[in-house]
């Protein structure tokens, strides 16, 4: 998932039949503007004006359950997600937790507190990674005090306007959204199927500012006491797409540089010269799991499948 707006033609935008793979994701925008224009705080509010009128479809209820369903991954990692999302704009949140703290990978859309409703998973020091500052991502990312990213996150994780994001069809302009449907997207108009609270307004859904305080480029370490996640700088999805790899458990946390799902190039500046890099760089890298920043997990099998395709069509 990424931007609310675009203000280009789509001049370079993969054909559907080429990318239209088993669930799709469509995080970001071919042949779109550069992320600048892309998110520029006047389309927003142009985009917007139309919205006088705020709905409340009856169709939409309100969650009973948890609104964060859990589930252990192994001895140490916690998987969470938003069930009431569409998986358009459903994240995978990650907690690990190590032998002197603990490392938060993405906190999801922030419509609820992350911290307050799994506060049970937090009872140590907290590093809170944001893989890159799309919306989906780092909604809750504000609520953590230790928080890091990449330094090309700082332009986007300063304001609600430059990270933008919305919950339904309207909060985004019309060509983006049906390029997400063109990409293979099954949309409707509404992003969540259930409300968090009665009185939640989908409209006034924005992220909060959330810059960072650690900023993490490739090589850096991020050290549990017992585990360590290597900082790997994967550029392509975003300028700013980080992922945290444990060498020694080959467990690779990627963010949305590779996913289970269709994999887009082109949405910022430059083609997909990075992205194309990025994949081949992943393609060997000795991993046993791949927790991606969307869809279900995979191995290394999977993962040289999914950086072939993309080679192949991309080169
Ligand atoms: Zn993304």
């Amino acid at each position: 998932m990424l931007a609310t707006g675009m203000t280009m033609p789509l001049g370079r935008r993969v054909s559907r039949a080429a990318h239209a793979v088993s669930v799709p994701h469509g995080s970001i925008l071919p042949g779109a503007a550069p992320v600048s224009q892309v998110l520029h705080p006047a389309m927003l509010a142009e985009d917007r004006a139309p919205r006088a009128r705020r709905l409340r479809l009856a169709s939409v209820n309100v969650a009973s359950d948890p609104w964060f369903t859990r589930r252990r991954v192994d001895d140490r990692t916690w998987h969470l997600s938003e069930q009431h999302v569409h998986p358009f704009a459903r994240c995978n949140v990650w907690v690990v937790h190590g032998r002197i703290r603990s490392m938060l990978v993405d906190s999801g859309l922030g419509v609820v507190r992350l911290s307050t409703e799994a506060a049970d998973l937090f009872d140590r020091p907290l590093a809170a990674v944001a893989t890159h500052s799309h919306w989906d991502h780092v909604g809750s990312f504000h609520e953590f005090a230790q928080r890091y990213a990449h330094p090309e996150s700082a332009r986007y994780l300063e304001s609600a306007a430059a990270i933008g994001g919305a919950l339904r069809r309207t909060g985004f302009a019309p060509e983006t959204w049906q390029y997400f449907i063109d990409s293979g997207y099954v949309l409707e108009d509404e992003l969540l199927s259930a409300l968090p609270t009665p009185d939640f307004d989908v409209d006034a859904y924005s992220v909060a500012p959330c810059p960072a305080n650690h900023q993490i480029d490739e090589g850096d370490v991020i050290d549990l006491g017992d585990v360590a996640y290597e900082v790997l700088h994967l550029p392509g999805h975003s300028p700013d797409s980080i992922g945290l790899f444990d060498r020694a458990g080959g467990v690779l946390f990627s963010g949305d540089a590779v996913y289970d799902g269709p994999l887009l190039e082109g949405c910022y500046e430059g083609g997909p010269e990075a992205y194309v890099a990025t994949m081949q760089r992943l393609r060997d890298l000795p991993v046993r799991v791949v927790h991606g920043g969307h869809e279900p997990s995979f191995g290394r099998d999977r993962l040289i499948e999914i950086c072939d395709t993309f080679l192949t069509r991309v080169t």
